[in-house]
């Protein structure tokens, strides 16, 4: 028998769910692992058999744009481990983020968002969306007070990402999402940076939670991939609008790579928090280091909100050396052995990236800093620090 749930005494445990929830071997000649139905349609014996449009809540498959048997198991795991009735596979994290954007608003509504959010996000809601009368506001997003300043009577979503991009900064999922819903306003988070193992947006009141699947739950870079869950009667009509009409599905040998992922999910996060942790407070010690960006750190500036929301912390961090130009932190990252130089993240590999930040995203001034992110893969601790040392003396 697995073990119960903390969070859902109806459910099994997360490393139960990874591996077997929503699987039936006996549908599929008892494979151990689900075939990949590589397939665009479904054919049937007679046309009493076929039903329009078919697919969707126990019909017969149908169309694989409708639904896909293989992908069906990665939704359902998701939908699990996020506590959410019912989850979406998409083709990429910004064709979940797009469509659960859009199954939000309409023609003269307002969005409000942290300034920190992933970039293209921002630009999806600074220059898309203004063509068809969408306008937004972004604040820091840290206060929950703001959040209400900031609303307008036609302020339909407010899109959260905690802990944001570069910086990390939280906001407070159960403040916000109850602002929210005295208001009339539907909530969304992006929630890749915790995966669904540390943070249940759901369960504190976000009615949409979003994921790049490209990164932990896939967790092998091989695959581009997005998920948004929610409540039954939310995430149907995001299914039939966003997508079914705008149709960025995951396709099925995606879906069928993001399930081996979703095996290993529960040891790689315990492995990358482990190590970042470890990681995070001997880059807070360096001489060369000036700030560590990194909720798990020990100086956590929002302590209290990492305690409350987050179950644990993953493996992207941030650091700003003392010498904050370009060259600096060009010399540390080419310096880097075990780090791969690149812009995603969520793999089993460490990858850094000098990025430039706007300071006002760090501490309200002006001009812009740079920053080194790190994502601390699944190599030794003792290997990724040594380089880290070696490269640090270069700053
Ligand atoms: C990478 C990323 C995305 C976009 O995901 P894709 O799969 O690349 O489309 C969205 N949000 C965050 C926080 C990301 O880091």
């Amino acid at each position: 028998m697995s073990e119960k749930n903390p969070l859902n005494a109806d459910l099994p445990d997360f490393e139960t769910i990874c591996a077997h929830f929503g699987e039936d071997p006996a549908r599929y000649q008892g494979a151990v692992v689900p075939p990949i139905y590589q397939n665009s349609l479904f054919t049937y014996p007679n046309c009493a058999a076929w039903n329009s449009p078919g697919g969707l809540e126990g019909e017969p498959y149908n169309y694989t744009r409708v639904s896909n048997p293989t992908t069906e198991i990665a939704e359902a795991k998701i939908a699990a481990m996020e506590s959410g009735d019912r989850a979406r596979c998409f083709g990429s994290g910004m064709a979940a983020i797009s469509s659960a954007i859009l199954s939000s608003v309409k023609s003269g509504d307002h969005v409000v968002a942290p300034k920190t959010i992933y970039g293209p996000t921002k630009q999806f809601l600074t220059t898309y969306l203004p063509r068809f009368g969408v306008e937004a506001t972004f604040i820091d997003g840290c206060d929950p007070q703001e959040w209400d300043d900031s609303r307008r009577s036609t302020t339909s979503l407010f899109y959260l990402e905690t802990p944001s991009s570069y910086v990390f900064k939280q906001q407070d999922l159960q403040a916000v999402a109850g602002i929210a819903k005295r208001h009339g306003i539907v909530t969304a988070c992006d929630n890749s940076w915790a995966s669904p193992l540390f943070q249940s947006p759901l369960r504190l009141g976000i009615d949409l939670s979003i994921h790049s699947a490209t990164k932990y739950l896939g967790g092998h870079s091989d695959i581009v991939a997005g998920v948004v869950i929610g409540s039954e009667s939310r995430m149907k009509r995001l299914v039939l609008d966003e997508g079914l009409l705008l149709g960025g599905i995951l396709d099925p040998f995606a879906a069928w790579l993001l399930l081996r992922g979703l095996r290993t999910l529960p040891i790689r996060m315990e492995q990358h928090q482990r190590t970042a942790r470890l990681l995070s407070r001997a880059l807070s010690e360096h001489s060369a280091v000036g700030s560590v960006y990194y909720p798990g750190m020990d100086a956590d500036p929002q302590a209290v909100l990492t305690a409350k929301q987050l179950r644990g912390t993953s493996g992207l961090m941030s650091i700003a050396l003392h010498n904050q130009t370009r060259e600096a932190a060009c010399r540390v990252v080419d310096s880097l052995k075990n780090f791969a130089i690149g812009c995603s993240w969520g793999g089993f590999e460490s990858l850094a990236i000098p990025c430039d930040v706007p300071a006002e995203h760090i501490d309200g001034s002006e001009g812009t800093r740079w920053l080194i992110r790190l994502h601390i893969g699944l190599e030794s601790p003792n290997a990724l620090w040594a380089d880290l040392e070696v490269a640090l003396a270069k700053a």
